[in-house]
This record gives C-alpha cells, structure tokens and sequence, in this order.
C-alpha cells in the first residue's frame, strides 16, 4: 500500500460517510455545486418542435421507423409518423441518419448515496460532488427516469424540487424513500451505529434506512416513509452479504409481512424485494409482490419455480452488473475451480475493462482508487478477520454464484415470459451512475437479442414503474423523453454506450460534444432550421 494516509473503514462507515456527505451538500452554497444550466447550442428553443427525418426504434413492434417524425409539444409527444406527412412546426431539427428510442429508465439505483467502501473525512466535498454528479450522469448516460431504492429522503425530495424547478440537471425521480428494515436485516447498519457529525445530519437530509424494532414500530415506519413515495422496498433474504462467520439475519415475520401488504394494499403502492438467495425468492413468491431486486444466486431455479413467477406477475430487476462488480478475483490465492466457467471468465474480463476504462469519468477518480484498493483487505486482513475489524467487504463467493447461477436463472426467466427490467445498483460502490451500459451488455453476453434488451430498459421498467401510460416508448401522449443515438443500437449493443443527445420532457438535457460547433460533422446537422410558415 501507497505511503499516503489511506484509512481503510467498511461498508457501515461507508453510509456514515454518506450521510455526512450528504448533508454537507445540503448546506446553501457550496463551492463546487453550482447548479448546472446548459445551453445546447441548435436547441435554444422551449415548447413545441418537430424531429424529422429519423429513424424512429419503435420498441413495442420491434422495428425500425425510417424517415420518421415526431412532433413535440410542451413536453410530450403529440404525433408521430412517417414521409412527408410532417405537419408544420416552429422549430425543425433534422435526424437525418440518427436513431431515436425512448428515455431510458433506470430501475434501481441509489441516487443520494455516495458509492464508496471507505469515507475521509477530508473527502467530505468530494462525496458531496459524486452525488450531485449522480444526477447528471444518469442524464449524461440515457436515463431519463428512475426508481431510488433507498435514499436520504430529505436529501432527494431537496433534488427533485431543484430537478423539476429546472435549476439542477436530472432525471425524473421515483422513490421508495429510505429502505423499510428489520433491525439487524440488510444491509445491517444499526441506527445506533451514527456517528455524532452524521446525526445532526439526519434531521434535514433524513435516514437511508428506516429500521424497526417490533410491529408497533413497523407500522409508524411505513405510514411516515410512504409520504412521497411512490412504492415500499423490503429486504427478504435471511443471510448476510458480507464476510462474516454469522450468516444469518433477522427477517419480517409472517404478521409483519400480512400487515405491511394491507398498508400496500389501502394506498396502493406496489411492494418490491430486495433478494440475493433462494430464501428470499420463496418468500417474495408467497405474497403479493410485483418486483423482485437482484438475482437469486445460491440456486438454478427449476422451470416450474419460474413459471409460476411469470404467472404471478412478480417482475425482476436482476441489477446482474452487482454481481460483475464484485467478482473480487483478488480475494483468493489463485481463483477455485469452481468459480472459472466461461461466464465468470467473460464478466471479469468486462470488469477489468470497465474498472481501468470509463469508471474513473462515472466516479471521482480519487473515491474510485479508494475502492480498488479496499479489494487487498481480503487477502492483506484475511476473509475471517474482516467483519471483527469492522471491514463490511461483500462475500465474492455470493457474486460468482450469482454470475454462475444468475445466466442460468435470467435466460429461465425471459423464456418463461417473466417481466424483466434493467438498473445496476447505481450510487453502491464501483456500480457508478452512467456505468448502465455494462447492465445492457451483460444481458447480450447472457443471450437477450438488442430490441429485448432496449426493452428492459425501456418498456419493461416503465411497467415496473406503473408508469407505461406516460413513459416507455416513442407514442403520442406520453413525455417527450428521446435518446438520439447516432448509430443503430439495434445492430450494436455498445451503441448505447454513448448517446448523441439527450431530450426529457421537450428540454435537451445533454448533448454529445459533437453537437457543439467546430465538432465534427453528423448530428451538428441538428442545428434547429426555422422554416417558414
Ligand atoms: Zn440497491
């Protein structure tokens, strides 16, 4: 290890972090947090406009539109076609060779949190920057909405007011508000264990973690977290994720569980779990469910298992890119036989490529090296010794399991008809918001055709989201929220990597330098033309 003052803490001191983090975002004017409002040059217009001449993904058919229009009015798309049936708009821009599919939508992911296993204090600010960033990367990266699976709820609401007020760039938010937990449940981070800078805090940024004690506490915890939230998330699984001797976890009893569907029930919010075994799986099957997060990874579900998910309904959002993340190669002498199969083999080799290639421009490159480096403790502390020296590493065997068994299950699931969704545990750390690509690419490695997988990220989130009346696809009536790509991410997965321009709600958002002036010929064409009326 480098001589520089580099104090490893685990995962527990890791939330702290992120609180104190967090909370010193929320302080008026902070240097460096400037809100951010682009000008796109070509683009200065609001209100209504026409994109003419693209082709248009129609994801629900599966084909591509050529030479298509949409037409944009106040945010949404009020008509589309085909030819020279355009009606006239005020503002033209011209897609010619560029290709158009919906806003992406980002299904899990953890919008306030800093995405680091260790926190110093002198990189309070940076924290403070990475989750401001988080914002603009999901945009940056295609997502024009997503589902927070736990946040510090003040924290967010403070975002979205700002986001939606114009004065910050991000995504339309959903959110469960902080994650509904037994004490001791995942991820196992008693309230107790806040330090004293991160408790004042809480007061105006709020907890990531709602953790209770009995059922009377339970349903005060469910009633205050449902204000603004649009769903419940629950953890299920009765094991714990890190490297520690005790496995087991406490879990929602059966009345709990009765009580917190009735809640669901009267305020119709959808209740989605949060699963990593088989354990939790059967007990997202034996109540009313609508998704299911993560992959089971202790098991190869049978066919009649993923049947009868499909006919329930109970919806997935395998975030396999967690268990890409923390293929921890370097916690083991040499790697065991029974974790080498070509699938293992292929996603370490994408997480060595995305580890020395893009994460540095998703995460601070400073936060990001810490995390690199917290990857010796197995080997320099010993797996054993990790969890009594308060390291929180999670289990690399769980994640090779994952892989393993999770090909297996995910291919299952999409032949059963299961409704599968697209996020990669974005703000956790080394799963960096805009890295949503790799999650797209890993469904190709494990057998999804390109259109299936713009699917997932588009259609099938936005009914995992309730919210396929008004985002998903390119259909009038819903937002204005486009991707412009500038290559057909239908023949090329990778396409999605990079999109050219942005647009939610009827605002550009981003655009790719190539866009701006003295960039490169191709989508500089877009540059809005005034025509006559
Ligand atoms: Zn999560």
């Amino acid at each position: 290890m480098s001589g520089h003052t580099f104090s490893p803490i685990g995962r527990r001191d890791f939330l702290k972090g992120t609180l104190i983090a967090a909370g010193a975002l929320a302080l008026p004017a902070m240097p460096g947090c400037a809100a951010s409002g682009k000008k796109i040059p070509g683009f200065d217009f609001e209100g209504s406009f026409l994109l003419a001449h693209a082709n248009l993904v129609d994801v629900i058919s599966g084909q591509v539109l050529e030479n298509a229009w949409l037409l944009v009015d106040d945010g949404k798309i009020t008509a589309r076609g085909t030819g020279e049936s355009a009606p006239r708009a005020g503002h033209v821009l011209d897609m010619k060779g560029h290709y158009l599919v919906p806003g992406l939508i980002d299904a899990h992911c953890h919008s306030t949190a800093s995405p680091i296993f260790s926190m110093r204090v002198s990189d309070t600010l940076r924290n403070a920057r990475q989750i401001k960033r988080n914002f603009e990367l999901a945009v940056e990266s295609g997502v024009t909405t997503i589902r927070d699976m736990g946040a510090f709820s003040g924290l967010l609401h403070h975002f979205i007011r700002n986001i939606e007020k114009g004065e910050m760039s991000g995504p339309r938010v959903t959110t469960c508000n902080a994650i509904l937990n037994v004490m001791g449940g995942h991820p196992e981070i008693p309230p107790t264990d806040m330090n004293l800078f991160a408790k004042p805090a809480s007061v105006f940024i709020g907890m990531i973690m709602n953790n209770f004690r009995d059922t009377a506490e339970m349903e005060e915890c469910l009633e205050d977290n449902a204000r603004g939230a649009s769903f419940i998330k629950l953890s299920l699984d009765d094991k714990t994720l890190f490297c520690k001797k005790d496995k087991t976890i406490p879990v929602y009893s059966k009345d709990q569980l009765d009580r917190v569907f009735r809640f669901a029930e009267k305020k119709d919010l959808p209740v989605s779990g949060h699963i990593h075994f088989k354990y939790g799986f059967d007990r997202a099957m034996a109540y009313p469910f609508n998704s299911v997060e993560h992959m089971v990874s202790d098991v190869v579900l049978s066919d009649a298992e993923v049947t009868i998910m499909a006919d329930r309904k109970l919806a997935i959002v395998p975030t396999m890119t967690i268990g890409q993340s923390f293929l921890v190669e370097e916690a083991y002498d040499t790697l065991p036989e029974q974790f080498r199969s070509p699938e293992t083999l292929q996603e370490l080799s994408a997480r060595a490529d995305y580890f020395s290639h893009n994460a540095a421009q998703h995460c601070d490159p400073v936060l990001h090296e810490q995390n690199l480096r917290a990857m010796s403790w197995f080997r320099s502390i010993g797996r054993d010794n990790l969890w009594p020296k308060k390291k929180f590493l999670m289990n690399p065997d769980i994640y090779f399991n994952m892989i393993q068994n999770g090909y297996v299950n995910l291919r299952k699931m999409k032949e059963a008809g299961v409704l599968i969704g697209c996020g990669i545990d974005a703000g956790m750390p080394f799963n960096y918001f805009g890295g949503n690509f790799r999650e797209y690419e890993i469904f190709k490695r494990v057998g999804f055709s390109n259109i299936d997988i713009l699917r997932c990220a588009t259609l099938n989130n936005a009914r995992i989201l309730k919210m396929d009346d008004r985002i998903g696809s390119l259909d009038a009536g819903k937002y204005a929220d486009i991707v412009v790509y500038e290559q057909n991410p239908l023949e090329d997965i990778r396409v999605m990597r990079s999109p050219a321009l942005v647009i939610k709600e009827g605002r550009p958002m981003f655009a790719s330098k190539v866009l701006n002036p003295g960039g490169p010929v191709g989508i500089a064409q877009l540059a809005a033309s005034r025509l006559e009326a």
